[in-house]
């Protein structure tokens, strides 16, 4: 089988051309061609020789996975039914804001961990993506959006908040997050690339020794019951040793801080006194809240808490002294918000068939 140099970072690359008698540093040459410009033909990579385009032509590919759904909502907001093989499709959502453009990306087909809100949880898991179906989201999207040169980040930030936990597949994600820092390829900011985890605490750990990005934490409640009951990776790895973990993160990312996600639950999470245990546990370490309006879908009973009582917790936190950000509701009507990623079989088929449509109309 043909190697697929998309999802190879530098050392990758340097190693694939070292194994096939070449010079390390062809890497950095193929690495623009791919990454920087969006080539996929090797033919055209027109600074190798010939010799080395027809030899690597024979071993080698950049293989993108294939879009088969894209849809627009009126704010800008766009999610694309990215399909990685005939049984699976993950989705990616760009979000254009004012001073920034944000891609969030999906990391797995499905997730094993299913949490009580998420439509991703309730599909259960298929499979993990390689680092080339991570990487290549981020690479379609910049070609769907018509960039040229991709070191002018019109996607400025990377989220990894899409279907799936990243900390389950690490040795994927990892390769995929260096590309994505790498000068000779999209050459974003430490910061401006955050994995989002429920807590699973080995996963912390490896992201910090190898590549500490920014890490938003799926908090979701301040105590180990609610939380064994929203997040059921709590029960594995609770509350205290999360917090410890946080604080070791902290120690390899200096002036960071950690984002803790909550979701907002009328009636389950959001009440008063849950603010101000929220407010306690975030006295320990660095971090801010970011409040997520529960995005329903079809499967669930939960409802979304009413901006008045949004409103009053994010008071309670921010009179504790924490920064408190509300997240805006993006992407409605395409069922692009956080956790309404399911994909699932029927949507899918349902949504390649229309696309199948407009493509033979066109
Ligand atoms: N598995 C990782 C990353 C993907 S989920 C994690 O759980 O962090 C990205 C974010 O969306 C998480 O904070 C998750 O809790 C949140 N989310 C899931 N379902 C949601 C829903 N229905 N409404 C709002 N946010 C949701
Ligand atoms: Fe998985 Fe994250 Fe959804 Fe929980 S919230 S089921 S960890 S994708």
């Amino acid at each position: 089988m043909k190697q697929n140099l998309l999802g190879l970072d530098a050392e990758g690359l340097a190693r694939f051309f070292e194994a096939q008698g070449e010079k390390p540093f062809r890497a950095r040459q193929v690495l623009r061609w791919i990454h920087q410009l969006g080539e996929a033909d090797l033919a055209k990579m027109s600074d190798l020789s010939k010799a080395l385009r027809d030899k690597l032509a024979m071993t080698s590919c950049v293989a993108a996975p294939q879009i088969v759904g894209d849809e627009a909502a009126v704010d800008g907001t766009r999610k694309w039914l990215v399909k990685v093989d005939g049984a699976n499709a993950v989705e990616s959502v760009f979000i254009p804001e004012t001073s920034r453009a944000t891609l969030c990306v999906s990391s797995q087909a499905g997730c094993v961990l299913d949490c009580s809100f998420c439509a991703t949880g309730k599909q259960g898991f298929n499979r993990n993506l390689s680092a080339a179906e991570i990487v290549g989201q981020l690479w379609l999207a910049n070609k769907l959006l018509g960039v040229e040169r991709r070191t002018d980040r019109i996607i400025s930030n990377v989220v990894f908040m899409g279907m799936g936990e990243p900390m389950l597949n690490l040795d994927n994600v990892i390769p995929a997050l260096r590309l994505m820092l790498d000068d000779n390829a999209y050459g974003l900011s430490r910061r401006r690339v955050t994995v989002s985890t429920s807590g699973v605490i080995p996963g912390m750990d490896r992201l910090r020794e190898e590549c500490p990005v920014a890490l938003a934490l799926s908090l979701h409640a301040p105590n180990d019951k609610l939380r064994d009951e929203l997040v059921p990776v709590n029960r594995k790895y609770p509350l205290r040793e999360l917090m410890a973990a946080c604080k070791r993160y902290l120690e390899k990312a200096p002036r960071d801080f950690i984002t803790f996600e909550y979701v907002m639950l009328e009636g389950v999470n959001d009440s008063e006194a849950l603010a101000h245990e929220a407010a306690a546990l975030a006295r320990e370490l660095r971090c801010k809240y970011n409040l997520i309006p529960f995005n329903p879908f079809s499967q669930s009973d939960y409802r979304r808490s009413s901006p008045e009582r949004i409103r009053r917790f994010a008071e309670i936190l921010q009179r504790a002294g924490l920064t408190v950000t509300t997240r805006k509701t993006r992407g409605d009507g395409i069922a692009a918000a956080c956790g309404q990623l399911a994909g699932d079989v029927a949507d899918r088929t349902r949504r390649s068939r229309r696309l199948q449509l407009k493509e033979a109309r066109a």
